[in-house]
């Protein structure tokens, strides 16, 4: 004791190396744990897979007492508990799952210090039995995995996770770190509030994924995209595809077998058992591709998942970072694929129109699938919107995602989209697209005939281009906020039309949607 103490960087050295058998800390993690074995607070922003949990287990050995690690995944806390024995830490969780003899076992544990960190369910640690132990054990510090789990404005909101002041207020000298690999502004506000961080430092990480290679494509067949996707680029790889509803998830995933693709589908209807079961197939099989709503994933951590497939869109950017961030976690290559088209976009813009949820609500989430579909039309390289959306700036093109791979070219699109538009309006505001395509192709159908439509000034007028165009155009219009879905699929103008209607704005778009139909090519040579 009358020797100098020796300073935290190199115990904290010593600890990684002779508990975890590591060399050297990643990154920011040393700066994360000097902070907190010293007694403060930190914010760590840092994706997945980047290495989170040393920043706050390593603390918790340096410091006396035991680290309360608060995680919403339940599922996963016994492997994380049994993966640190067998390292030789002494941890435990409390949750449901366990019996009361075993929660009376380890709050034993808790009390006499024969602990160095308890995974707790926040719904456990609110319990006032729960907080009246903790003030009567040593505590290290807590730490809040899954921090944006806080915010009503991240995807996963927890209510249990927004009663978490209770640690600022009732712990108040205890070091507090929250970790999450997913925030926007918001959510970082959010989390800084709840968990009285305002003042604490934050570490983050770049976002960057770069083996992953980003791509979007317009959804034309989406089952036999898939097939060929899988056959031509990853074939007998591990992959997740996801999609929207447990109906799509079934049908895609028989599908896929019945096309020789090793696949299994994942969903909440699922037993729990069921659902057990599928992930561990997925973690110790080779090769399994698992068909999924975003149900699965949360946590899971494979690190040889070659693919992640959307054949649906993800609610907003954080959804898909965090979904497509499941590729290639060990480094080496992954692709991030998607495919979508107009009746997604329509759906989606009307299912967050009819939803319940309050105005304020509703404006931030049709504001975040904004970003998303502006990230599906970009025509600039998608790592530098997808980082862009984070607050990073991407100096240079990435080289690894469609757009840089294969540069669509952009064309003024002002009259075709003035066409449309005009359709939109002269019937009224209130049909959908297959109904406006057909009055621009000048189709003489029954509908048409029944409504008048093909006497209007706009029936015919976009013969010069072909179905799939006009369907790409309106997509493009809608997602872009030209036009809007209501009702029945039903597409209007909106106030941001009227500038490029009176001609006093224009409109550039991806040529891939303008391929001018081969008779009309020929007129014009
Ligand atoms: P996250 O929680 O951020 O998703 P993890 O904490 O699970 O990430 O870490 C991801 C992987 O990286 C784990 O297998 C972990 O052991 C490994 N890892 C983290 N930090 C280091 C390090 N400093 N040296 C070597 N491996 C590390
Ligand atoms: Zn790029």
């Amino acid at each position: 004791p009358s020797s100098a103490p020796v300073p935290t960087d190199q115990r904290a050295r010593e600890v990684l190396k002779a508990v975890w058998g590591y060399d050297a800390f990643r990154g920011v993690q040393a700066d994360i744990v000097r902070t907190v074995a010293e007694g403060g607070n930190a914010l760590v922003l840092m994706p997945t897979g980047g290495g989170k949990s040393l920043c706050y287990q390593v603390p918790s050995l340096l410091r006396p007492g035991v680290g309360i690690v608060v995680s919403p995944l339940i599922a996963l806390m016994k492997d994380q508990v049994d993966a640190l024995r067998q390292v030789g830490v002494r941890a435990a969780f409390l949750n449901s799952t366990l019996s009361p003899e075993g929660v009376r076992e380890v709050e034993d544990a808790l009390l006499a210090g024969d602990l160095d960190l308890l995974y707790v369910a926040p719904e456990r640690l609110l319990l006032p039995r729960t907080l009246d132990l903790l003030d009567r054990a040593p505590v290290a510090l807590f730490a809040i995995d899954e921090a944006h789990c806080v915010s009503q404005w991240g995807h996963d909101f927890r209510p249990e996770y927004g009663q978490l002041h209770v640690l600022p207020e009732r712990f108040p000298h205890l070091p507090r770190v929250a970790l999450t690999a997913t925030a926007d502004d918001r959510t970082r506000a959010d989390i800084l509030r709840v968990l009285g961080l305002q003042g604490a430092p934050r570490f983050i990480s770049s976002f960057d994924r770069p083996n992953i290679q980003y791509r979007v494509a317009q959804k034309e067949g989406p089952k036999s995209q898939l097939l060929d996707f899988i056959r031509s680029e990853h074939a007998g790889d591990a992959g997740i595809v996801y999609c929207l509803s447990r109906k799509s998830v079934e049908e895609t995933a028989k599908w896929l077998q019945a096309q020789g693709v090793d696949a299994l589908p994942y969903h909440a209807g699922l037993s729990p058992r069921e659902r057990n079961l599928a992930q561990d197939r997925f973690l110790n099989e080779e090769g399994l591709v698992v068909v999924a709503t975003v149900a699965f994933g949360m946590g899971i951590d494979k690190p040889n998942v070659r693919f992640v497939a959307h054949l649906d869109l993800p609610k907003s950017m954080e959804g898909y970072y965090q979904e497509t961030g499941r590729a290639g976690r060990d480094g080496l290559p992954g692709t991030a694929w998607m495919v979508y088209g107009l009746a997604d976009v329509v759906n989606v813009k009307r299912m967050l129109a009819q939803s319940l949820a309050p105005e304020e609500v509703k404006r931030v989430e049709a504001a975040k699938l904004d970003a998303l579909l502006t990230y599906c039309e970009a025509s600039t390289c998608r790592r530098q919107v997808l980082l862009g959306y984070f607050g990073e700036r991407l100096p240079e093109p990435c080289g690894n995602c469609d757009v840089c791979l294969n540069p669509p070219r952009v064309r003024d699109a002002t009259r075709e989209a003035q066409m449309a538009l005009s359709a939109a309006i002269r019937t009224g505001n209130r049909f959908g697209a297959a109904h406006l395509t057909d009055v621009l192709l000048g189709r003489d159908t029954e509908k048409v005939r029944a409504m008048g439509h093909h006497l209007l000034p706009t029936f015919g007028v976009g013969q010069g281009h072909d179905e799939k165009t006009w369907r790409g155009l309106l997509r493009q219009l809608v997602s872009l906020g030209y036009l809007a879905a209501g009702d029945h699929h039903g597409l209007s103008a909106t106030g941001k039309a009227r500038p490029l209607l009176k001609g006093e704005e224009t409109l550039k778009l991806r040529e891939e949607t303008l391929v001018l139909k081969p008779s009309r090519r020929d007129r014009e040579r």
